[in-house]
């Protein structure tokens, strides 16, 4: 496999209950490297425009209010197959089904409230490093 990077997110969720710290350490031992990180705090129309596929779901403004409510966390996760990687760490969507000693069955609180958020492809995972990092914050 190649060398991959996907986006991150720490969600509201998570940085409000200060997990920011256990959450890179997960990733961490899972071989993925943070090579950039930024605390921002989105606005609604930041949080209605990176999630613009999600648009026609009924979940979509409690999803976007949800993400403009506190401090995230953006990051970029480099490593051996990075995009499924990460999201074997994250654990599934639902942490009623996600699996023993991933990140969303230990914190997340709810469907919603799911703790992380991680790119599902390369070509959403370009698009969205890009919505939140320039090339010259990119350290390899
Ligand atoms: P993410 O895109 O955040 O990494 P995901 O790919 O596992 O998560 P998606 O189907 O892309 O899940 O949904 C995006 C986000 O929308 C979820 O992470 C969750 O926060 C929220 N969401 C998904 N389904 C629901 C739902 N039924 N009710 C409320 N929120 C939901
Ligand atoms: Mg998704």
């Amino acid at each position: 496999m190649a060398i991959e990077r996907t986006l991150s997110i720490i969600k509201p969720d998570a940085t409000r209950r200060n997990l920011t710290g256990r959450i890179n350490a997960k990733f961490e031992e899972a071989g993925l490297r943070i090579i950039a990180q930024k605390r921002i705090h989105l606005t609604l129309a930041q949080a209605q425009k990176f999630y613009e596929v999600h648009r026609e779901r009924p979940f979509f403004g409690e999803l976007t209010t949800f993400m403009a409510s506190g401090p995230v966390v953006v990051q970029v996760l480099e490593g051996e197959a990075a995009i499924t990687r990460n999201r074997e760490v994250m654990g599934a969507t639902n942490p009623a089904n996600a699996a023993a000693g991933t990140i969303r069955k230990e914190f997340a609180l709810s469907v919603g409230e799911n703790s992380v958020h991680g790119s599902d492809a390369p070509e959403t995972a370009a698009v969205e490093i890009a919505y939140f990092f320039s090339g010259l914050e990119l350290v390899g």
